[in-house]
């Protein structure tokens, strides 16, 4: 079968490659509808998971069952299925643990276009299907469903891991479509002051619409002086950081509240270090929390965070700036992500 991959570091081309092997508890699922992610740029081009080579990318997608394992209790060959970014080992000791995107070590509940081929195939391989699939709801497009493989629960993740509450402001650092999904994650759990930072103006225009309320931009002098001034010198409760650097951890701290939790989503692709400013940081007494997550996977959560389309509290559409038909464009969606020209959002290939 044909797959669009990473050839090495910094180079992409498509390959050929046998289809993969269905185990008893497995599925092998045929793409309806696949989608590139930054996390896919940093791994090819800032090299940021370490060499791999001929290595099937992309772990955004939505498809029809081809196979299933004996041990498979709930999908059949024909189903329409979406699948999460992360497939974690749900009996392994981490999943019983509380943290399945772990299960097996760290980060090794992402499995596509990390430890085994991805999404960007004629087929890709799902472990244990029961656990990690689940059925596409007639009311969701397959270019939608893509969205909750990764920028629905990753975006939300950034908001479990801030813990917003009722009246939090919150800082959402990066309005990438990650960060747009924080912004919605945030006003669904009730904040009432959202502040943005990113510049492109579409993602300004859609985030308005998720419930932002104001805007910064890094470009225009540090985010921590423009946000202490916006808040009368207050800071925001809660902040989610879903762009930018090593180097971005710094001035959030410096504006968010004492006892206030940063949630972080960004895949920090470069640097060796995170520097915490001592003294904003409470000279290590301040109670500022930073959490850093991988989102977790699995069936429930995509029925979970399906619904909200279903009911109509969350639309995904406005993300879907590009739509590609055909899987040969899939290297072009790719480039587009890391070029990332200013009319875009999030591109998608419909098969
Ligand atoms: P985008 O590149 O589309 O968006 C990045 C955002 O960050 C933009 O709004 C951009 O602003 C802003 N930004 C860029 N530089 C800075 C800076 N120096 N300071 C502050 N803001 C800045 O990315 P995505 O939304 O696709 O992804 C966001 C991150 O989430 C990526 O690192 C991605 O790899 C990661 N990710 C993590 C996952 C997880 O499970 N934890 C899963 C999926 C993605 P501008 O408008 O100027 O472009
Ligand atoms: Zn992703």
């Amino acid at each position: 079968m044909k797959g669009f991959a990473m050839l090495k570091i910094g180079e992409t081309g498509w390959i050929e490659k046998e289809r993969p092997k269905c185990g008893p508890l497995d599925a092998i699922v045929k793409p309806l509808a696949l989608s590139p992610c930054t996390s896919d740029v940093h791994t090819v081009w800032a090299g940021a998971l370490g060499e791999r080579e001929n290595m099937i990318l992309g772990h955004e997608g939505c498809g029809v069952v081809a196979e299933v394992g004996e041990l498979v209790k709930d999908f059949k060959v024909g189903d329409r299925v979406m699948v999460a970014a992360i497939t974690p080992d749900w009996g392994s000791v981490e999943a019983q643990g509380g943290y399945p995107m772990h299960s097996g070590g760290m980060l090794s509940g992402w499995k596509f276009s990390n430890f085994k081929d991805g999404v960007f195939g004629e087929y890709f391989h799902v472990n244990e299907a029961d656990a990690n699939l689940a059925h596409m709801p007639a009311s969701i497009t397959p270019q939608e469903a893509c969205m909750l493989s990764d920028m629905v629960p990753t975006g939300f993740h950034g908001v479990e891991l801030a813990e917003v509450e009722f009246g939090d402001t919150v800082l959402v650092v990066g309005i990438g479509p990650v960060g747009l999904m924080s912004v919605a994650g945030a006003n669904l759990r009730g904040a009432s002051r959202i502040i943005c930072v990113g510049t492109r103006k579409i993602c300004q225009d859609v985030a308005r619409g998720y419930g932002a309320t104001d805007f910064i931009s890094y470009k225009d002098g540090p985010i921590d002086e423009q946000v202490l001034k916006m808040t009368g010198g207050k800071g925001v409760d809660k902040a989610i950081i879903a762009g930018g650097e090593v180097d971005t951890f710094e001035p959030v701290i410096k504006c968010l509240k004492a006892g206030g939790k940063i949630g972080n989503v960004n895949y920090l692709g470069e640097g060796a270090y995170v520097n915490i400013p001592r003294v904003e940081w409470g000279v290590g007494m301040g109670h500022k929390q930073i959490n850093g997550g991988l989102m977790p996977g699995g069936r429930r959560r995509l029925e979970k965070l399906a619904s909200l389309i279903e009911c109509g509290k969350l639309d995904v559409k406005p993300l879907l700036t590009h739509v590609f038909h055909g899987f040969e464009h899939v290297g072009d969606a790719l480039m587009l992500m890391k070029d990332k020209p200013s009319d875009l959002i999030k591109p998608v290939v419909i098969l």
